[in-house]
């Protein structure tokens, strides 16, 4: 017998959402992991019990934070905060994935505070970068994407005690634990000299799965690499491709899965909607 607040109708975030996972009845974790996606067992190495409290963990901070209905809030500072990011969508790899450039030295938490953009807006604008890849671009429950991991500008002090890095680090944490499994390959490129001592220390925290999908590329490599995974026609020139998008943004900006979400946001912003924007 179900309690009526474990039915599946709690996904509507007018209702209670359950209590912890760990708290609830195997059947009841059972029929709230109809919709888990492999993605899950594969994150837990295929214990499939540890994937399905990790799945309903997920639905409950989706339903407490309303990540459900992210996409459909307006976001009148999208453009301008996205700027400051630096991080941009970037055409196809060759296996159909899009791809994510993300360039944490182009980071500007300063310029963003200063634009009254409190910490907790600027997660739930990586977070709506998230609903938009898994919702929009591509909503296949077990879709992956490129990601090219631009380190270009970041300094050694950004890399150990930055505020950037440290706002990157919880936003990683968030992402890892509510979006796994969903980097193809991570490309790493404009390595720092000091980042292979950093690399060292690194690399035996992370995952062995995670250390296969990434890429770690040295000056020339980068293009000679990245090219083996995207054709050149869509990879931007400034990482040796051919693609030169139009526009003041070029390739960083002016992508057309770039312009989509911003009009995606306009449109959002014109039709209103739920009171009380996250941002
Ligand atoms: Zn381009």
């Amino acid at each position: 017998m179900f309690h009526p607040q474990f039915n599946l109708t709690w996904r509507n975030e007018d209702r209670p959402f359950p209590p912890a996972a760990t708290a609830l009845p195997p059947a009841v974790l059972d029929r709230l992991c109809f919709d888990m996606p492999s993605r899950y067992v594969a994150a837990e190495m295929g214990d499939v019990a540890k994937a399905k409290v990790r799945w309903v963990e997920t639905k409950r901070w989706r339903a407490e934070h309303g990540i459900n209905s992210l996409l459909a809030t307006p976001y009148p500072k999208f453009s301008r905060v996205r700027e400051l990011c630096g991080h941009v969508f970037h055409g196809h790899s060759r296996d159909g994935h899009f791809v994510y450039i993300e360039r944490p030295g182009k980071l500007n938490i300063k310029t963003i505070k200063a634009a009254g953009v409190s910490d907790e807006a600027l997660q739930m604008h990586y977070l709506h970068n998230c609903e938009y890849q898994w919702s929009v671009l591509d909503n296949r429950l077990e879709a992956v994407c490129v990601t090219v991991l631009d380190l270009e500008g970041i300094g050694m002090r950004d890399m150990i005690g930055g505020s950037a890095m440290s706002f990157v680090k919880s936003v990683s944490k968030l992402l890892q634990a509510h979006y796994p499994v969903r980097s193809a390959k991570i490309v790493v490129i404009n390595v720092p000299s000091w980042f292979n001592m950093i690399w060292k220390v690194v690399k035996p925290l992370l995952h062995e799965r995670t250390i296969k999908k990434t890429m770690i590329c040295n000056g020339a490599d980068a293009a000679k690499t990245l090219l083996e995974i995207i054709a050149p026609d869509q990879l931007p020139a400034q990482y040796g491709g051919t693609c030169r998008c139009a526009g003041p943004r070029g390739c960083f900006g002016g992508h057309k899965l770039e312009t989509d979400y911003e009009q995606f946001v306009a449109e959002v912003n014109t039709r209103g909607g739920a009171a009380g924007s996250a941002f």
